[in-house]
């Protein structure tokens, strides 16, 4: 997939939190942010991603330990990130925007004919037993319909709140 389609994805992740958990609208901007960098995170074991173009020594270092779509497109690697969230007492909503946001990421790529290294260390590539070519139609449908999903919750629950308000104010 794309880091377009990943990032569609990640924001998607971010609103839903953030409307589950009613945050105000600075927290839900931070929400949408820290989960869309989170969904492209992973691709950091890729020095050509947005992400891997970004901190291009990190990228190499990554690339050169592990391979690519290898630890960061693992469960360990995801455990990794919740401990260290849960350790510095990240607050709920954020972490999970975070982990939904990575896990969107692997299960994205699963779709792929490549697969991910999902159990990594073990050597085993994981993909569903449907999948689409990177940058094809669906690559592009799937970026276009989480971009629809992200404004249509933000604009029905905006609109919700303002009716609200106006309830209330009467
Ligand atoms: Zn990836």
């Amino acid at each position: 997939m794309t880091g377009k389609t990943h990032a569609a994805a990640g924001l998607l992740v971010g609103t839903a939190v953030a409307m589950q958990f009613e945050l105000d609208i600075f927290e839900t901007v931070t929400s949408m942010v820290i989960a869309s960098i989170a969904s492209i995170f992973p691709d950091i074991c890729h020095t050509q991603s947005k992400i891997g173009r970004k901190v291009p020594l990190l990228s190499w270092i990554v690339k050169r330990l592990f391979g690519h779509r290898t630890l960061t497109h693992s469960i360990l690697f995801i455990a990794i990130i919740y401990g260290l969230l849960y350790t510095i007492q990240t607050p709920i909503y954020y972490m999970i925007s975070i982990i939904c946001g990575m896990l969107s990421h692997v299960i994205l790529d699963m779709l792929t004919p490549r697969g991910v290294h999902l159990l990594f260390p073990l050597p085993i590539k994981v993909r569903f037993p449907i999948q689409f070519k990177t940058g094809g139609l669906l690559d592009l449908s799937l970026a276009t319909t989480f971009s629809i999903l992200t404004i249509y919750i933000l604009f029905d629950e905006g609109l919700r709140n303002i009716i609200d308000s106006l309830l209330h104010g009467m």
